[in-house]
């Protein structure tokens, strides 16, 4: 409308400078002239005005739209908008081979805790330029979240062990304590196109997890082993709740014998009988629950059993106790004392019968909570005992700390020893050691004879083995005992 307006203004304008050029007023004129000037003027001004606003809404509005597509601390693409791109690359140049890789970095967590956040951002930083760095123009790369990374690349177009290599020189320090920033990598070939780019990096991830622990090998790429892995995964992970509810999967009964070779307890092992894969043994299905957490359900169903079995006992039989299983992983679902505690209430079951089984690892992290939860136990009259010590993580340090009653030692870490002497030493100075600490031993995976006599005359409390027995199903062990009874 304005423009309108002024261009009548103008018209006129003209007009009565034409007709005043006929009349010879040339007083009108200059003024008329002046006026045209300034209306001229105003209307530059205007247009400036509203050039400049254009311009600072486009600028506003890219920056908004780089923020909402690049993260914050890196300034390289969101998760999101590098999928997306992906899926475009693949989509649109069908004749090149492409690889996903996704990376991280070894232990960031450690990297934030010691050397603080600001050093953790100036790693991730870090990280992006070297991408930067190192990329060609036919990478489409971004940060996933955390520090985790990902990148599309041409098939072989870099030598992803020789960068990776480069970088994993990179070392961070405060003054006091230096870290080796290491990453690792797991790359996924892409073999097949259409798959969702998300799952893509599954694979590539699941790649990745196979090497993350590995100090020496930190490059795996996704292969048909993992592929056949992860199917598995799925179907039993669909598969446990029914298997639950038709009692498949059950606990055997592996019995635990005194320094006379009399029966005292016995250890719960789980097993599944499948009805199409056969009778499965834990190692192949307990660390896929373990990765999915569905683990917390399968252990609380094994207490429960336990329990269960345990309040069917009377007679001899009632001073039997079973000892449980509880996976590291157990304590990040569920509260764990609460559950068991919980258990023992509704079955009537004197606590010192439910022995709780923990491993090392346990201890890897909240150190001071899970001491506590340990506490716990021990103050309520449960047995509390470390299981396969010495073949994890070593907390010779902590067990002097730690709320335990029995030291489990397996066997096994000690027959991969070439020289049997100094297993030996080994064996009798961990059952000293135990001793002195004011906890009862328990040596288990015993096979023989000769070694059943060997520690027993070390001063070991407790047996456990296939020279006395293989886990059984609930029944062989109740006819064992009261076979022994008898
Ligand atoms: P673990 O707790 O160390 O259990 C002892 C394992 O040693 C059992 O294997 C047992 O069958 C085996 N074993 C016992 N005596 C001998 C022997 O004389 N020689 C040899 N070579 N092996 C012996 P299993 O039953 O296959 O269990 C393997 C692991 O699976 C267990 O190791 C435990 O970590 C896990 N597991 C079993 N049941 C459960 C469960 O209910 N919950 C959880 N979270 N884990 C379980
Ligand atoms: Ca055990
Ligand atoms: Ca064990």
């Amino acid at each position: 409308m304005s423009k309108v307006l002024s261009f009548a203004f103008l018209f006129l304008a003209v007009g009565l400078l034409v007709l005043q050029l006929f009349v010879g007023n040339y007083i009108l004129l200059d003024l008329t002239a002046t006026g045209l000037i300034i209306i001229a003027i105003l209307r530059i001004e205007k247009v400036q005005k509203e050039a400049a606003v254009v311009k600072k809404n486009a600028t506003r509005h890219l920056q908004e739209i780089y923020n909402a597509t690049h993260d914050k601390i890196t300034g390289l693409y969101t998760k999101e908008v590098l999928f997306d791109k992906i899926r475009k690359t693949i989509d649109e140049k069908k004749d090149i081979q492409y690889w996903i890789a996704y990376f991280d970095i070894k232990d960031f967590k450690i990297v934030n805790d010691i050397f603080g956040n600001a050093m953790g951002d100036s790693v991730l930083q870090n990280v992006a330029q070297w991408l930067r760095e190192n990329s060609t123009k036919e990478w489409v790369f971004g940060r996933l979240g955390g520090d985790d990374f990902g990148i599309c690349l041409p098939a072989g177009n870099a030598n992803l062990e020789q960068l990776e290599r480069r970088f994993s020189r990179y070392m961070i320090s405060n003054g006091s304590i230096e870290h080796r920033i290491i990453m690792h990598m797991g790359i996924y070939k892409i073999t097949e196109r259409d798959i969702d780019v998300s799952i893509m990096f599954d694979r590539a991830q699941l790649a990745l997890s196979s090497v993350k622990n590995e100090y020496n090998k930190h490059i795996a790429f996704y292969d048909n082993k993992m592929r056949k892995q992860v199917m598995w995964d799925q179907m039993i992970s669909a598969q446990i709740e029914k298997a639950i509810e038709e009692k498949q999967v059950r606990p055997y009964l592996q019995p635990i014998v005194d320094n006379n070779g009399l029966i005292i307890g016995a250890e719960a092992l789980i097993r599944w009988d499948h009805p199409k894969e056969g009778f499965l043994q834990p190692e192949t299905f307990i660390p896929t629950f373990e990765r999915n957490g569905m683990i917390a359900d399968l252990d609380k169903y094994i207490w429960r059993s336990a329990c269960e079995i345990l309040s069917t006992w009377t007679g001899e039989k009632s001073n039997l106790f079973i000892s449980i299983n509880i996976s590291p992983k157990d304590f990040l679902f569920m509260d764990v004392f609460a559950e068991i505690t919980a258990l023992i209430e509704e079955y009537h079951i004197d606590p010192s019968r439910l022995r709780i089984e923990i491993t090392e690892t346990v201890m890897m992290t909240e150190v001071e909570n899970r001491m506590a939860i340990l506490k716990q136990f021990r103050e309520s009259g449960f047995i509390v005992e470390m299981d396969d010590f010495g073949s994890g993580y070593s907390s010779l340090n902590q067990l002097k700390d730690m709320p335990l009653d029995v030291l489990k030692i397996d066997m096994k870490f000690l027959s991969s020893s070439k020289n049997s002497q100094k297993a030996e030493i080994i064996l009798r100075n961990v059952l000293k050691l135990s001793g002195d600490l004011g906890l009862s031993s328990l040596t288990e995976g015993v096979e023989t004879e000769a070694q059943y006599n060997m520690l027993n005359k070390m001063g070991c409390d407790l047996f456990q083995g296939y020279f006395f027995a293989k886990p059984m199903t609930v029944n062989e062990f109740e006819k064992i005992c009261e076979a022994k009874v008898a």
